[in-house]
């Protein structure tokens, strides 16, 4: 049975995990199926949550994401984990744990695990923001399978043309009508030879905004008046950690390639700063959803294996 978060008093855990997403929840069920006591902290705010449906998510077919989420967590009613719908605010290590401070209760835990997850910046282009997660997306192994062989667009943003152009390339695989808008940057040759080997068409001109219709996508305006009709568009984002957790306890973090800015680890999701470990896209950004609860479940591995070092170097009574 999970333990009871008292509010006011800490509850003793072996492991907390902040973020209760793909990651945080496949960490939660690998360590209570290991009869460890864990606490999660969500508070509530997937990455996807824009999104109408999950895919490409093995025995899964498109489904909320939401529901998926429920669907996970109805499974660990089963174990000794306690999900805390709460932000945390601190974590500070305290001889040998760490504590935990939530809006909704503090726990003392042996291990920490950090499921914190990324947010996209999108690009500032009117019609974007209210289109994000349904006729606007930015990935195609996610969301190109729904639109192959439409009219699409690849909408750059203004100093990342390189970038823009490699997406467009991906992209020209789910559809033969494929057109990159730089937002105003210049193409040199190099990169048109690519977009001319795919096939993609490119517009350089600025953009002006997304033209919508009951609440559907239907063209690109450019900034001259000009509209070009799609069904659908793929964003670069820039992506950013959605909890400064890692910081706060001094992890250190990648500082540049395309991983740049997530939590450094080793290949079992261990940070630099002993008894914590990162699960998921807050340390590894490019993962689809079943690479992020995938990567949870190896690191919830490691951390079992280092709790049961500590158990074995200081044998204590058994809960
Ligand atoms: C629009 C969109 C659509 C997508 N569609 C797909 C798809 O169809 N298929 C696919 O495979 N992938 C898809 N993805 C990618 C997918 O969303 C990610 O791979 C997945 O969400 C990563 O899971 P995660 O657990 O690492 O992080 P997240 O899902 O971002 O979860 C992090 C969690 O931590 C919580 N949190 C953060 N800080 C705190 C704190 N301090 N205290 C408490 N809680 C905290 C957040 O509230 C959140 O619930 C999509 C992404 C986007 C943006």
């Amino acid at each position: 049975m999970p333990a009871v978060m008292a509010p006011g008093s800490p509850t003793d855990v072996d492991v907390a995990v902040v973020g209760g997403s793909l990651a945080g929840l496949q960490t939660a069920l690998t360590l209570g199926r290991a009869c460890r006591q864990v606490a999660v902290f969500d508070d509530g705010r997937p990455r996807n949550a824009p999104a109408a449906h999950v895919h490409n998510f093995l025995g899964v077919a498109a489904t909320r994401p939401e529901d998926l989420l429920a669907a996970a967590r109805r499974l660990l009613d089963d174990y000794d984990v306690t999900v805390i719908g709460s932000r945390v605010r601190t974590v500070q290590r305290e001889g040998d744990r760490f504590r935990v401070t939530a809006d909704g209760g503090t726990a003392m835990a042996r291990s920490l695990v950090l499921a914190t997850g990324l947010h996209d910046e999108l690009p500032e282009v009117p019609g974007v923001h209210e289109l994000w997660g349904r006729d606007v997306v930015a990935c195609p192994h996610c969301h190109g399978w729904e639109v192959r062989g439409l009219p699409l667009a690849q909408l750059g943003r203004p100093g990342m043309a390189a970038r823009a152009v490699e997406r467009a390339v991906l992209l020209s695989r789910w559809s033969p009508d494929v057109v990159l808008f730089t937002d105003g940057d210049e193409l040199p040759a190099v990169l048109r030879t690519r977009l001319d080997a795919a096939g993609v068409r490119a517009c350089t001109d600025p953009v002006r905004r997304l033209v919508l219709a009951e609440g559907r996508l239907r063209a690109v305006e450019l900034r001259d008046g000009r509209t070009i009709a799609r069904s659908a568009v793929f964003v670069v984002t820039r992506q950013h950690q959605q909890s400064d957790l890692a910081q706060q306890l001094g992890c250190e973090h990648v500082t540049d390639g395309p991983a740049a800015g997530a939590v450094s680890t080793d290949s079992t999701g261990a940070t630099s700063v002993p008894g914590v470990w990162a699960a998921g896209t807050v340390a590894v950004p490019a993962l689809l959803a079943i690479g992020a609860a995938g990567h949870a479940s190896t690191v919830a591995l490691a951390v079992h294996n280092h709790l049961l070092e500590r158990d074995l170097a200081a044998p204590r009574v058994r809960r």
